[in-house]
């Protein structure tokens, strides 16, 4: 039996316009403290947050469609991680792992073993944040191969600090001024089924990739290709079946290390415990954080134990990587996902939603593509008659639909993706009531 939220009743509810009186004398506040270069996509301010909905300071109750960027995929307050989280708070708060270590490390430790694609042996080391477990792939991968030269797609998202903001594809809003960014970072195309030329298979993109990878850089100077299995926040794209598969058997031949960033994709979210295996691909490392521990800042790196256990004692860690309360938490959010078989559960909606978005696609011309797998589902928009984006629209529609209550976010490197990100928890009822609001915000900007 799923838990899909028992303490705040499961249904939307307005009962200010949106944002509200205090969520607007928040943001008023807001603009006197906080650094303007931190943006928030929704102007309503959370009070509370179970299941599939957000209650604002107002007591609008929302249904989330976006899991505050895939991270609650096991609800905001699921009671076995808010028990975990309390329990462990009560023991300790912080030792550091490096100077007095503790079980609960290794618990998720031995548990990303079992769970990550593969079963060689396999080692983990733990973070704070997506950009760190990215940050530190390619530290090991580098050490290990002894080789320099990175390799990321088109597209791609793998973080905000310096090294992240090399591979990270758009300018706008992450790049642009903030560098001069990490050297020997290399870009080459994706597969980008809607926007490659008609007919291009997996294989052939790949071959594409790999063409221009050992003509710029050549094979033996890369120490790791970097590739979201699904792209996140470029814009929820599927690569064609193949694409990953020639990329990795290339890398393995090579001696380059395959680095999967599944932060986005990872954990549950697309129906599998990571994209990776839809295509039966074992990455060398793969990168988690979001969805790891139900909200609670963790981040990992897991893979084989030669490459990992290559890095000297020392070379790898961090102040709060690995944090005993944030382990506690993942260790929860692992036994509800397995328990309540949320990778079941992420098929399942998919199951509902993908045939309602297809259904949208065939009536509006401005949805020019539907993606995605389990619970990490897109529309891309665009101008109709052809592809050119529409990046507009998709700011509209997700204005219009938080005017009734849903918060949906948008991707995409030309900005034009609405993303759909639910809790796996999201009752069917609430899920639907959000796609109907969805689908009426498109039906009345979208023609
Ligand atoms: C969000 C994200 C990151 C960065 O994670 P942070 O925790 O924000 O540093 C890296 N890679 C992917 C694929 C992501 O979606």
């Amino acid at each position: 039996m799923t838990y899909s939220g028992q303490r705040l009743p499961q249904k939307r509810s307005l009962v200010t316009a949106l944002p509200g009186p205090r969520s607007e004398a928040l943001t008023a506040r807001r603009d006197r403290v906080v650094a303007a270069g931190v943006g928030s996509s929704v102007p309503v301010y959370a009070a509370d947050a179970d299941g599939g909905v957000i209650v604002d300071v107002d007591g609008n109750s929302l249904i989330d469609l976006g899991s505050g960027i895939a991270v609650t995929g096991v609800g905001a307050s699921h009671p076995a991680v808010a028990a975990a989280i309390a329990e462990q708070a009560a023991r300790f708060t912080h030792t550091c792992f490096m100077v007095t270590p503790y079980e609960g490390y290794v618990r998720v430790a031995e548990e990303l073993a079992e769970l990550t694609p593969g079963d060689h042996a396999k080692r983990t080391a733990l973070f704070n944040s997506g950009a760190e477990a990215v940050e530190n792939a390619i530290k090991v991968a580098r050490l290990a191969t002894g080789r320099s030269a990175v390799v990321a797609f088109d597209h791609a998202y793998h973080g905000r600090t310096n090294l992240t903001l090399a591979l990270t594809a758009k300018a706008m809003p992450y790049k642009a001024h903030f560098g001069p960014f990490a050297p020997d970072i290399h870009r080459v195309p994706m597969s980008y089924p809607y926007r490659d030329p008609a007919g291009l298979t997996g294989a052939q993109a790949a071959a594409r990739a790999i063409e221009q990878i050992e003509r710029q850089i050549g094979a033996d100077s890369v120490a790791a290709v970097v590739i979201e299995p699904i792209q996140g926040e470029g814009g929820f794209i599927v690569p064609a079946p193949g694409f990953l598969p020639a990329l990795a058997d290339w890398a393995t031949a090579h001696g380059v290390v395959f680095i999967a960033d599944e932060v986005q994709t990872g954990l549950a979210r697309t129906g599998a415990w990571f994209a990776s295996a839809h295509e039966g691909v074992v990455p060398d490392i793969v990168t988690m954080a979001k969805g790891i521990a139900g909200g609670m800042p963790l981040a990992a790196i897991t893979g084989r134990a030669e490459l990992l256990d290559a890095v000297h004692a020392g070379g790898l860690g961090g102040t709060y990587g690995g944090n005993p309360v944030a382990c506690a938490a993942a260790l929860a959010t692992l036994e509800v996902m397995r328990t309540e078989d949320l990778p079941a559960r992420a098929r399942r909606i998919e199951e509902i939603a993908r045939p309602r978005l297809s259904a949208l696609a065939g009536e509006l011309a401005v949805v020019g593509d539907v993606r995605g797998r389990g619970a990490m589902l897109a529309l891309e928009l665009v101008e109709p008659g052809g592809a050119d984006p529409a990046p507009a629209l998709a700011k509209t529609v997700a204005a219009e639909a938080l005017s009734h209550g849903v918060v949906v976010l948008t991707c995409g490197s030309y900005g034009n993706v609405i993303r759909l990100l639910p809790p796996l928890v999201i009752g069917d009822d609430l899920l639907s009531d959000g796609l109907d609001v969805l689908a009426q915000a498109l039906r009345t900007h979208g023609r």
